[in-house]
């Protein structure tokens, strides 16, 4: 690697590690800009785990949903883009060790004060590919999940389906036991794009999932795409954005393109000793996304949020989404699951090995937590809704006891400024230019003791 290109490159990153907030100009960066959850992951810390034990002793709340989340990290294949850890190596009897371990987390938390006896209000498979699994190990697993929290009250039962494993046979399968929203990770139709970022399947296949899916009558089908993958250029994104419209799902969800650390892409890039990512430019893929909003919107869909557009918002639901951003319970097992119960945050070990020996011991599994406070609670339901586009006033002044235009006048002013945020009546809104944005602006709502949060964790 050339000296000069390996300074450069440390330089950015050292300087992105110490100034993460500050705007490093248009190209795509190595660092996670999403934001799913607050305070940031970085802060949560092994040494908070200790905060778990006492609520899980405490009565169940009579007033707050709970979901359940299971996470099935095995994958065909790597996509060059993920961050996740996935496995694509484990041969059937290690899944089946896997999921016996998770039904075993569930069994002991479903034995805790905090949990027992209550009903989830949703349920979400997610990955890595859940629908790696085989039919028998879908159908054994969630009877069981039944047993231990039965999902006679679910509003929702979701799962992520990657398109090469999603045959007949198999959707059938994912119907027959409960799941009323599919979401299906096409991420792009261009046999091109998939391949050169590491997707396992094509075109094909996901052409044939759609086909069956939709024969089988799932409440919901909803598809994946990707603005901005290595490759992609404005004429493949608007063929995609057509075709996506032809195939006629009920919601698609879009993202943009980000590279964390952790991704092959990174490691491609300190190989190369390169700072900018192989991908396009942020306004680019803001861009595209207005494209495709804009489309769809001709098409008959939606905006119902900064990542989504649907067929019909009044009988399309995201109750996963809407239930966690009002500060639901989430009981999250498996190796890497990230929940939250009464106010703490906690994260499972992220690695097979350390999650099944915890297991084995009689531990749950659990490698880092965090505590929140009523203020960051308060911010963390406030940025999450702004995802949406609008949230009112007075639902954070009935849950909270307080005026967020007040609590969050300095950000939402800035926000006002820069011409994204407005405030009419008792809702609070976010306008499509600022939508196509939000996870940057959001930071700014962010408490001073998190403004050094490291996108690279
Ligand atoms: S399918 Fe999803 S989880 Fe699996 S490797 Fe690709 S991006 Fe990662």
């Amino acid at each position: 690697m050339p000296k000069q290109n390996t300074e450069t490159l440390a330089q950015r990153v050292k300087e992105l590690k110490e100034h993460p907030l500050e705007q490093h100009g248009d190209e795509t960066e190595a660092g996670n800009y999403f934001v799913s959850n607050y305070p940031p992951f970085s802060y949560w810390k092994p040494d908070m785990v200790d905060n778990i034990a006492p609520i899980l002793l405490s009565d169940a709340p009579v007033d707050t949903n709970l979901g359940l989340y299971l996470h099935i990290p095995f994958c065909r294949k790597r996509c060059h883009f993920c961050y996740f850890r996935v496995y694509t190596d484990k041969s059937s009897s290690e899944i089946n060790s896997y999921l016996e371990s998770a039904i075993e987390e569930l069994k002991v938390y479903s034995e805790k004060p905090y949990l027992q006896g209550r009903k989830p209000q949703f349920v979400y498979f997610g990955g890595g590919t859940p629908s790696y699994l085989s039919t028998h190990q879908l159908q054994d697993l969630t009877d069981r999940m039944k047993d231990l929290f039965p999902w006679d009250e679910v509003e929702e039962v979701a799962f992520e389906g990657e398109p090469g494993t999603l045959n007949e046979k198999k959707l059938t399968a994912i119907r027959d036991i409960g799941v009323t929203r599919l979401s299906i990770g096409v991420e792009a139709f261009d046999d091109h794009l998939l391949e050169v970022n590491g997707r396992a399947h094509r075109s094909k296949e996901a052409y044939r999932a759609m086909d069956f899916a939709k024969s089988l009558d799932f409440d919901q089908v909803n598809i994946d795409l990707i603005a901005g993958m290595m490759d992609e250029t404005e004429d493949n994104w608007k063929k995609c954005v057509d075709i996506a419209i032809e195939q006629e799902p009920d919601c698609v969800t879009i993202y943009q393109m980000e590279i964390p650390y952790n991704t092959t892409i990174y490691k491609e890039m300190q190989e190369a000793g390169k700072v900018t990512a192989p991908v396009a430019t942020w306004s680019t893929k803001r861009d595209w996304v207005d494209w495709a909003f804009d489309r769809f919107e001709a098409a008959g869909y939606s905006v119902t949020s900064a990542y989504t557009v649907v067929k019909n918002p009044e009988t399309t639901k995201f109750v996963y989404r809407d239930s966690l951003w009002a500060g639901a319970d989430l009981l999250s097992v498996g190796v890497a699951s990230f929940g939250h119960f009464g106010g703490v945050h906690y994260q499972n070990q992220a690695d097979v090995g350390p999650y099944m020996q915890a297991m084995e011991a009689n531990e749950l599994p659990i490698f880092r937590a965090y505590p929140t406070s009523h203020d960051e609670r308060l911010l963390r339901e406030f940025i999450l809704q702004l995802k949406l586009g609008h949230t009112n006033i007075s639902y954070f002044q009935d849950k909270y006891g307080a005026d967020v235009t007040q609590v969050f006048s300095e950000p939402m002013e800035l926000l006002r400024s820069r011409g994204y945020l407005s405030v009419d009546g008792d809702q609070v809104l976010i306008n499509r230019e600022g939508l196509l944005q939000i996870d940057k602006q959001l930071h700014e709502f962010f408490l001073p003791e998190h403004s050094d949060w490291k996108r690279y964790t």
